[in-house]
Parts: structure tokens; sequence; C-alpha cells
């Protein structure tokens, strides 16, 4: 029987080195030569999930299929490989530890004084395994968050070295990655802090197997043999990451070093299949020479952390390169979106698009851009606070309803278009209660979504509390506003357009999560398209 390999992703020196666009790297390239490849991220800090945690701390919460709310490193495991991730493929410290007591509640244990080691350490292991156990896939590569030295990262990296010892050689590695610092008035690039953090990795009983060193200047076989010879690894296995001027790149930046090479050959699998990249080359191609540009305003109130819209920034750079179109994605502070300024900042703009969101801070500006794009014509995309936005316009500027809002913004509103769904109504627990995961939405023939999506039903995912009112349906629709999108359960409305613009969409969904490099989403191909063919307009 064929045996699961594990690979195991640590990273030493600092943060944010991309220990998730190196795994997805990697895991592009083993699945390019025919290898069956997951990604999961371990994430050390408390919180169950990162759904209670503002993107102001931790970025964007990426939701999956599965309803999960995730780390945004699981997005760029689906953009990679189009392989869809699961609550399975995201663990905290929160949700072992929530696992282990609720285990010990029920006398699991049987008597035993519960501790770190074997207990949290066990429950780590078994959440490694799992994707490993399903049969589905030939190998399994866990990043862990944070860095090697953390606290926190301890038991993590106890479960890994108990997990190398009891695989085996040959069905488990650990690539660390490291950060090489250049010392601009030496003119040197520094191999000290490698050193240590290899060896602190050394000190838990795990010896690094491969290094990937973030630089900013190409490493030379001097430094290359200096690193294998302190951090005790072949020369082969030093591998340099030079900063790429798109992350797209990584994949074949890795390809040339013999990442996965080195890996294949380390985990004794074969690596004489060539890799398959010409769809991954095809779209890098297009991505590199747009013929021409457009210009989208992105109307949120993160919009000074670039991670808090990573799936929209990406899902952008995917449909940009299916038109052959550059977007220049301007990032526009929904706050500071007010009368005096509404027309110079938005009439520049190709296309609009209105960010999801929660809570009242910011949301005027947001409902002002919405006016000006539906009164100008603009291309409109509304993204689930977005499209709740558009409805609440529409009901004030078109049905008369001055006062129309959303209950999450004003409880007291005479006029509630947006309202808790009824399924929310007696939730008081804020984690993980939303409305998650894809749900079916059916189309309405003859509109743009039923032409963009070229299908009667489709699967989006969701994450929200609020929903279009349903009370107000009659009065909003006979004022022009169109209702494309359905549940066809509960009869949610999930997608607005308009009568009278050429191309207004608002979904209650998220479709940014299911854009992937080979798949660009259908929605965001056709908004760009609209606003490319907009800005010939203004050309003309
Ligand atoms: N705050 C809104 C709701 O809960 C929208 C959520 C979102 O944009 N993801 O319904």
């Amino acid at each position: 029987m064929a045996t699961t390999k594990y690979i195991f992703v640590t990273g030493g020196v600092s943060s944010s080195l991309g220990k998730g666009i190196i795994a997805a790297s990697l895991a592009k390239l083993l699945q390019a030569r025919g290898y069956r490849v997951t990604i999961q991220k371990l994430d050390p800090y408390i919180n169950i999930d990162p759904g209670t945690l503002n993107p102001y701390e931790h970025g964007e919460c990426y939701v999956t299929d599965d309803g999960a709310e995730t780390d945004l490193d699981l997005g760029h495991y689906e953009r990679f490989l189009n392989v869809a991730t699961s609550q399975a493929n995201n663990v905290t410290t929160g949700r072992i530890y929530q696992s282990v007591i609720d285990k010990e509640r029920r006398g699991e244990f049987l008597g035993k004084t519960v501790q770190v080691i074997p207990h949290i350490t066990n429950e780590i292991k078994e959440r490694i395994q799992i994707l490993g156990n399903s049969g589905d896939y030939d190998i399994v590569i866990t990043e862990i968050g944070g860095t090697v030295g953390d606290i926190e990262s301890l038991p993590y990296i106890e479960s890994i070295r108990q997990l190398k010892w009891e695989l085996g050689k040959e069905n488990s590695l650990v690539i660390h990655l490291t950060l090489i610092p250049y010392l601009s008035a030496a003119g040197e690039l520094k191999t000290k802090p490698t050193q240590h953090s290899v060896k602190t990795l050394m000190e838990s009983g795990i010896q690094a197997d491969i290094l990937v060193c973030r630089t900013e200047h190409h490493l030379n076989d001097e430094l290359r043999g200096k690193l294998a010879r302190f951090c005790n690894v072949e020369q082969e296995a030093v591998i340099e990451s030079i900063d790429a001027s798109t992350i797209y790149d990584v994949p074949n930046l890795m390809l040339e070093e013999g990442l996965d090479m080195i890996t294949l050959k380390k985990l004794r699998l074969d690596d004489q299949t060539a890799p398959e990249l010409s769809r991954w080359n095809e779209f890098l191609n297009k991505h590199k020479n747009p013929k021409s540009t457009v210009t989208i305003g992105l109307i949120g109130k993160y919009v000074e952390l670039q991670d808090s819209y990573k799936s929209i920034l990406e899902a952008f750079i995917h449909a940009g390169a299916e038109n052959e179109v550059k977007v220049n994605v301007e990032s526009i502070h929904s706050e500071f979106i007010t009368d005096n300024v509404i027309a110079n900042t938005i009439s520049k703009l190709d296309g609009v698009l209105v960010a999801p969101g929660f809570g009242e801070r910011g949301i005027e500006g947001k409902i002002k851009a919405v006016q000006y794009a539906r009164e100008h014509k603009i291309p409109f995309l509304g993204i689930c606070l977005g499209m709740q936005m558009a409805v609440i316009e529409y009901g004030r500027n078109v049905c008369a309803f001055a006062k129309a809002n959303s209950t999450e913004m004003n409880p007291e509103t005479p006029h509630p278009v947006i309202d808790i769904m009824e399924a929310q109504k007696t939730i008081k627990n804020m984690g993980g209660t939303m409305r998650l995961g894809a749900w079916e939405c059916e189309l309405v023939p003859n509109s743009i979504v039923s032409a963009v999506y070229g299908q009667e039903t489709i699967l989006e995912r969701h994450r929200h509390r609020y929903e279009f009112n349903d009370e107000y349906r009659r009065q909003l629709v006979a004022a022009g506003l169109k209702i494309t999108g359905t549940n066809p359960e509960t009869g949610l409305v999930e997608i607005i357009e308009l009568e009278d613009h050429p191309w207004f969409v608002g979904v209650q969904y998220h479709p940014e999560y299911k854009s992937t490099v080979s798949n660009p989403h259908p929605l965001f191909v056709a908004f760009v398209k609209a606003a490319l063919d907009f800005s010939k307009t203004k050309q003309n």
C-alpha cells in the first residue's frame, strides 16, 4: 500500500517570509508532476478560528466550501492548486485545546493527568494525519504558523519531531524557511541568523532537511556551501528564494532551484515525470503582457492593510490575465468618501467594487459610491455588505425610503431593507455562527449572471448574518431592482441587478474565494470585461 508522505514547513528568523507561498509553490510543482497534494496550516493562536479576528489583526478570513472560517493562506493553496480545502486544512491551538478539554470532560482520558505531552501533541498528530489517512492524497504539506523559538509553537514542533520519528526518514521531511538579510553598509548577505534558527530547531530535536532562503540578492556557491556546512544539510538542499515581482513566479523559481527534485529524492518518490505547467505559464504570460489597463476602485474600510482583501485582489489578477488587461486596483477608504470628493474619486474609475465588511463605520461612503456608479452607469460589483449597500441605496434614492438601512447598522430604521436572517435571531455566540460555506443559488434566465455563469444553478460561499428583507421585495422590484438569483430552499435573495444599467451586480456571497489561476472566477472575468468596455466608451 502506498504511504502518504508528509512535508513540514517551519519558519525561522522572521515572520512574514511567505511560508504559505513556498508551501503552495512546492505543492504546485508536485501536483504538476502528477502527485495528489494538499496543504494544511497549523496556527498557534488560541482563537478557535480567525472568524472572530478583525482583518487588521490577521488579514482576510478565508471561507471554505464546508463553511470553515480559516487563515488566508488556505486561499493561496486553493488558488495555486485549484483543489478545494476544508476545515481539516486549518487547525488552531484553540481548536486543539477545545477538543482535548471536551474529551477530558467526557472522561475519555480515564483518570489520567491531561498534559501538553502526550495529550495535546497526540491531538496535533492526529489532526496532521487526518488528511493523509483519507486516502485522497499522496503528499500532505503542513505549514506551521509563527517562527521557530516562539513559546506557542513548541507543542507543534514537538509533534513534528515525534511524527518524523514514527513515519520514518523516507516518509517525512522538514523544510525550514529562513531569511538571509543583506547588510547594505557591509555589502554582504549574512547567514548567522539562519544558523541560529536551525540550531533552535535542533534544540527541539529536529534537523531541517531542506533550507529555503529568502533573500534580496542571489546566493553564490560559497554562501550556499557555508549554509550547508553550518546548518548540516546537503548543498543541493540549500534553496534560494529570491524576491519575486509576483507570487505566481515562485513555482517556476522553485523549479529552477530544484526544490521539487530534492523533495522527491528525499522522499524516495519518482522524479522522472516532468512538471506540466503549461496552463500556469499561459496565465503568467498573459498576466505579464497586458494589452491595456483598467482602473477599478475597491471601496472598503480596511484598505490600509492589503491582506484584508487578499482574495479580491488575487481574483482581479486572474480575471485581468483572462482579459489580457492590467487591473489597476485603487483602494479607496469608504470613510473618506463625502459629497465633496465623490465626483473626483469615482469618476476616473472604470469599475466600482464595494467590499464586504461588518459594522457601521464607513457605510455611508459605500452607499454614496454605489449611487455614483448607478447614476453614471459605471460597472459595479457589490460583494456581501457591498450588495446590501446597493439595496439600501436603491431603497433610499429610488424608492424614497429616506432612512432605509440594515438593522445591523440601525436596529431602529423605519425601512429595514436588509434585516437579520430568521435563523440568526436567537444566536448569541459570535464564533462560527454566521451563514457559512457553499449554498446553492438558482439563476434567473436572461440576466447578466445567467450569461456570465452559463449555468442555471451555482454553488457559492457565504459569510453573513443579514439578508435582503423579502417584505421590501415587491416595492424594490417595482422600482426597477432585479432579483436574479435566489436560494432554491429558502428563497433568500442572493443576487441583484438593475434595469437601465449596463453592468450592475450585487451578490450576497463571496465569489472571490473560488477564483483560481486555472479557473478565474467568471463574475470577476465579466466585471473586468465590463470595465474594459466602459473605459473604451470613455475614450471615444
Ligand atoms: N455584515 C454583513 C452581514 O453580516 C455582511 C457580511 C460580509 O460582508 N461578509 O450580513
